[in-house]
């Protein structure tokens, strides 16, 4: 039985890099940078204008008001090509261009336009309202790098520079393989012994959420041959296998068994968690091979701890892992003897505004109905417990 630091560390070591490729930027959400994205213009690419309102030369209305002789207009699109002389002002919108010559803006509110000419009511600094040319970013510079996730909230980095196309590394391709005789599919009425699979379409969901391409397999019962060959099939076309299930010390636990028989190497099969302790990691020919418990909080947990980190390794992310932090307790977390525990929490901010993490009422490790409500994992260290108001760590979720 390995701690769940050194599980992490393996894994991170064991698992390498797939290619990059390049893809239309309308499908390269989700997808991790396999190049650094480099500003091909300045940003703004001139002086811009931040106001509907004139452009003027400020020393012309610092005595304001001051009546301006108007001699053009500088619109989005459309700037005034022209060059503002002493006693001028050009009509400007939000995003225009400024003319050559002048060195501020006033907006619309503090003006009075009459035919010809202009009023300019209050005084206004030179460089008022004016974004700069390249002040937001330098030609040049590397605005997002290699190894972010592209996302909907730096998609348009890439937009406005131009890369129609972005390089980016392969998403991996899981098959996902849940076993137990007691399994049926969502849509069937379990008997009085089965039950629905709910870990499929959950890991598969993590799967997508983290950048892989997920594939479920049709579910198999507890026998050693179906099992075997299910396995074995799968491992032919994906980069990663996950089964869930059939992994502890129970007469029906097989999956052991049939990698065993697929000459798998195994890397761990068991590891100082709660929950997840069975879980297995094995390499089977050039595939990677998780045999997660079938207890969907345990599924879960270790699906978030450590195929999240292959998944993430094979796609070069710079972040593999859950974001961290800490939050203060605010109740009792009991942790075990020997192995680290990671309880559901959620998240909720006192009066002061420190994070609190609030453990969930459950009823334990098969209570992923209860789990459902959690917005982050309370990492409790081996050997330790902890008080209402102490500092503990988190990964949110
Ligand atoms: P096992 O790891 O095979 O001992 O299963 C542990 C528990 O998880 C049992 O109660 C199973 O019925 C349940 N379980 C196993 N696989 C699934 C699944 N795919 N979906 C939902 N529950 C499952
Ligand atoms: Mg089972």
């Amino acid at each position: 039985m390995i701690a769940v630091a050194k599980a992490l560390k393996i894994i991170g070591r064991e698992v390498r890099a797939l290619p990059a490729e390049r893809v239309a930027i309308e499908d390269a959400v989700g997808r991790v940078l396999a190049e650094d994205i480099v500003a091909d213009s300045d940003m703004p690419p001139f002086d811009r204008s931040q106001m509907d309102g004139y452009a003027v030369r400020a020393a012309d209305a610092k005595d304001a008001p001051a009546v301006l002789k108007l001699v053009g207009e500088s619109a989005a699109g459309r700037g005034w090509k022209g060059r503002l002389k002493a006693g001028e002002a050009v009509r400007i919108m939000t995003g225009a261009p400024l003319p050559a010559g002048a060195d501020s803006v006033q907006k619309i509110e503090l003006t009075q336009e009459t035919d010809g000419t202009v009023i300019i009511n209050e005084p206004t600094a030179e460089g008022r309202f004016i974004v700069p040319k390249g002040k937001e970013v330098k030609k040049g510079k590397v605005v997002l790098r290699r190894g972010e996730r592209l996302s909907a909230s730096n998609i348009a980095v890439p937009a406005a520079f131009g890369y129609a196309k972005v390089k980016v590394s392969k998403r991996p391709r899981v098959a996902i393989l849940a076993t137990g005789t007691e399994i049926v599919p969502i849509e069937n009425r379990p008997k009085p012994d089965q039950i629905r699979n709910s870990n499929s379409l959950m890991l598969a969901s993590l799967c997508q959420a983290a950048g892989a391409e997920a594939v479920i397999l049709p579910t198999v019962g507890d026998k050693l041959s179906e099992l075997t060959a299910a396995i074995a099939a799968a491992a032919k076309t994906a980069d990663v296998v996950i089964t869930t299930g059939g992994v502890s010390v129970g007469k029906y636990d097989l999956t052991k068994e049939a990698i065993a028989g697929l000459e798998a190497e195994v890397i761990f099969e068991k590891v100082k968690l709660k929950p997840g302790k069975p879980t297995v990691f094995a390499r089977l020919k050039k595939a990677f091979f998780f045999g997660l418990p079938g207890n969907p909080v345990s599924a879960a947990v270790t699906f978030h701890l450590f195929v999240r980190r292959a998944l993430m390794r094979m796609q070069s992310a710079s972040a593999i892992d859950l974001p961290s932090g800490f939050a203060v307790i605010d109740g009792e977390a009991k942790g075990t003897r020997e192995r680290d525990s990671y309880l559901p929490a959620s998240l909720a901010t006192d009066a002061n505004g420190r994070l609190l993490a609030v453990p969930l009422r459950w009823h334990g490790s098969s209570d992923f109905i209860g789990f459902a409500s959690a917005e982050a994992l309370v990492r409790i260290p081996a050997g330790t417990s902890l008080t209402s108001g102490e500092v503990c760590e988190v990964l949110f979720l």
